[in-house]
């Protein structure tokens, strides 16, 4: 059977990972959270007081950084930082709140960019980030720029946050997504953009079976369209 690639862009907390979850899932495609990623380099920099305008310390730290992947016994996703189990520190304020800064340096970009690469090169991959559609997959036969009103995104994360026993005011969660918004689209190296060939999805009033329900009809399509082609 003919396997296709998603790429799922957007602002943050939109609802870009429950559709590619529930995407991955349902076409049986592994799942990539580009985010997570740039979350685990964030953490490392932060434990190891790494100085972000120093290319030189930059670079080193970017050599000793191994990130993967593993699902538990409950099919959720950790996310592995040189082996330690760090989903839930990745997820934390501090890292939320010096992430932007640090997915903006091009040379961090680079590094992370080319692991994504390669990950998807035997597609089947559902990737969702903020320059999929533009950069690390153009080729991709589906892509997704999912959005949703900012106070509905800070809800949700909000609600989020609170159900992982995080300790964080809606205000707190409200000031780190504009912030985050406004750095990620304002960068220099692949801003947050909608690709031209992206389908534009406004989440705001679905709910999650009526977004994946949308979401499951385009792969669909886009998985017809390539078995054509092919
Ligand atoms: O998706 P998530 O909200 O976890 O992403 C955290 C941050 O990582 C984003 O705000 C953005 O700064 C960065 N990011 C990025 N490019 C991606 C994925 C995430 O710059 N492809």
């Amino acid at each position: 059977m003919k396997k296709i690639n998603i790429a799922i862009d957007g602002y943050s907390s939109c609802g870009k990972s429950t559709i590619a979850k529930g995407l991955a899932k349902a076409l049986n495609y592994l799942f990539i959270d580009t985010g997570a990623m740039y979350r685990a380099v964030t953490l490392y920099f932060l434990e190891n007081d790494i100085p972000i305008d120093d290319p030189k310390a930059v670079k080193e730290a970017l050599r000793q950084i191994k990130i993967r992947f593993f699902l538990d016994e409950k099919g959720q996703q950790h996310t592995l930082l040189n082996q330690r189990d760090v989903e839930k520190l990745i997820r934390s304020m501090p890292v939320a709140q010096h992430v932007s800064q640090v997915a903006a340096i091009p040379a961090v970009r680079r590094a992370l960019v080319k692991q994504q690469q390669e990950m998807a090169r035997q597609k089947g991959i559902v990737m969702d980030g903020r320059d999929i559609g533009t950069v690390v997959l153009p080729d991709a036969e589906l892509k997704l720029f999912v959005t949703a009103r900012p106070e509905i995104r800070a809800q949700r994360r909000y609600r989020e946050l609170q159900k992982k026993g995080l300790n964080i005011s809606l205000e707190e969660v409200r000031q780190n997504l504009s912030q985050r918004d406004y750095i990620d689209s304002h960068r220099q190296d692949s801003p947050l953009r909608q690709a031209k060939d992206a389908i534009l999805l406004d989440t705001s009033d679905l709910s999650p079976e009526e977004q994946l329900k949308k979401s499951l009809e385009l792969a669909q399509k886009a998985l017809q369209a390539a078995t054509d082609k092919s």
